[in-house]
Order: C-alpha cells, then structure tokens, then sequence
C-alpha cells in the first residue's frame, strides 16, 4: 500500500465524505486499451475526431462514421474489459461511500464493474438505435452488417442508424444533465478521473461541486484547466491511484 502523503491526504477525503461524486473521462478506460481522444497516444493522433464525432459530418458522410465504427471503434470497445480504477469506483459503491459515477464515456465499462449509479452525459455506443422507428440494435448485430452494408440500415424499416450516443454539435440529454448537475451540487468530494476537462458542458461540473464547497480531486495523467482549484491532483494513471487508495 503506498503511503505517500498525497495518497493518505485522499484516503482521508474519502473516508471522511458524506456525499462522494465521480466524474470520469476516456482515461479511465484507457488502460483497458480503449484510445483516449487527447493526449500523447490520443486518438486525435490518428484519426479526426471533428469529423468522425461530429453530427453534420454522420449525416453527409456515414461511411467515414461507420467506417471508423467498424475499424477502430468496435474492436476497441468489444475487447475491453473493466480496469483497476473501474473496479475500485465499484467497490467504493458497494460500501456507500460513492453515491453516482458521472460519465463522459460511451463505452459502457463502468456498468460491467459492477456500479449501479451510472449517469451517461454522452450515451452509450454499444446501443445502436434507428432514427426512424426507434428501435436499439446492439452493436453486435450492427458491426455484423457492415461487411456487406456501409452505412448499415434498420433492418425493420430501412431507416438511418446512429449510435445512441451525443455527437459534438448534439445537445446532452437534459433529464441525465439534470440529474449530474444536482449530484455535483450537493456532494462533498467531486473526484475527476481521467478526464482533460475541456469538453463542454460536461467539463463544468467540477466547477459546480467546487462553488458549492465540495472538496475536488484530480486524477489525471495530464495537466488540466482545472488543477489550479484542486485540492489534490494526482498526474498519474487513474488505476495506480485508485487501487492504492481504495
Ligand atoms: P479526453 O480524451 O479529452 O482526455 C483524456 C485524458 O485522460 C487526457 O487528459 C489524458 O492525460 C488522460 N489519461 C490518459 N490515460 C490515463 C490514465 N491511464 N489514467 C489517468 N488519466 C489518463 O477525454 P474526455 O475528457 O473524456 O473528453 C473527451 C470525449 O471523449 C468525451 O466526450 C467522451 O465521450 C469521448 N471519448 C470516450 C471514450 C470512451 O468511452 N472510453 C474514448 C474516447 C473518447
């Protein structure tokens, strides 16, 4: 067990919390070899975000989206499996003393840790869904199609399909926003974890919690906008800080 002084200054802030929030990012899932979208080995590296993550582009240019789906997107997501640090978010559940984990991911692995409490600010890309009839496709039976069909159709009524998750340019779903917003509000300690809070709204949350006099703790590899109103920052990756500390 480390024993550093940043690290008994967080078991203390956990154990002393009434109201523990956690906010994570892509790094969380980055050691479970899901690409982050910024920093060194980031996806923005080798594929464009602005374009495979933008919602005029999915409407001109499905085959770019899917494209990516089927190359670099679903084989990273299919073979993940939960992490350290998604473990850890999930035991601190189990014992009470995290009550929500908000996310900026997509990717659906803080649920197969095992947490309950799970607010998806941006959706999730393992639901498929048709813009015409509404029907969910899993992502499964989507990338199957996409040998034969690109862009793939609803095999119900022929429609568009979209990932169900917000594309830069789309707005977050308010009743999930409200819900983190109310969370970030009345907590205690606000823990960021792997997250270069630079998106926004999402990224506002932080600033929400620390205005409401909630103890805030970073823990990402990078630097971040927000470090300067940290209590603690750890530039370090989320699963060494979190296994130690939980
Ligand atoms: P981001 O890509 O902007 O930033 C990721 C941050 O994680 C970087 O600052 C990096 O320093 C840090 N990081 C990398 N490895 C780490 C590790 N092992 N431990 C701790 N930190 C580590 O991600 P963001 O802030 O979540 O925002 C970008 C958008 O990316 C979100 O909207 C999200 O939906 C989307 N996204 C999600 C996934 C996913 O679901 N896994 C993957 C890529 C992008």
């Amino acid at each position: 067990m480390s024993t550093s002084r940043p690290y008994d200054a967080l078991r203390g802030f956990i154990a002393s919390a009434r109201q523990m929030v956690a906010f994570t990012g892509a790094g969380i899932s980055a050691e479970s070899g899901i690409p982050t979208y910024r920093g060194d080995d980031g996806l923005w590296n080798k594929y464009d975000p602005a374009r495979f993550a933008n919602i005029d582009n999915f409407f001109s240019d499905p085959e770019y989206y899917w494209s990516f789906f089927k190359e670099v997107r679903y084989p990273a997501i299919s073979q993940a499996v939960p992490n350290r640090a998604h473990t850890a978010l999930a035991q601190l559940e189990q014992k009470g003393a995290l009550k929500a984990v908000i996310t900026q991911n997509i990717d659906g692995l803080q649920q197969a840790a095992g947490s309950q409490k799970v607010l998806e600010l941006h959706g999730n890309t393992r639901r498929i869904i048709c813009l015409q009839c509404r029907q969910h496709q899993t992502m499964e039976a989507v990338h199957q199609r996409l040998a034969t069909e690109l862009p793939p159709k609803c095999p119900a009524c022929g429609g568009t399909l979209k990932p169900d998750v917000v594309f830069f340019g789309e707005a977050l779903p308010m009743d999930v926003m409200k819900d983190a917003l109310a969370a970030s509000q009345t907590c205690d300690l606000f823990l960021v974890v792997g997250s270069s809070l630079v998106v926004q709204p999402a990224a506002g949350l932080p600033l929400v919690a620390n205005r409401n006099g909630a103890r805030v703790v970073i823990i990402n590899r990078d630097s971040t906008p927000l470090d300067r109103i940290a209590d603690l920052v750890f530039h370090e990756p989320a699963s060494e800080v979190l296994s130690a500390v939980v």
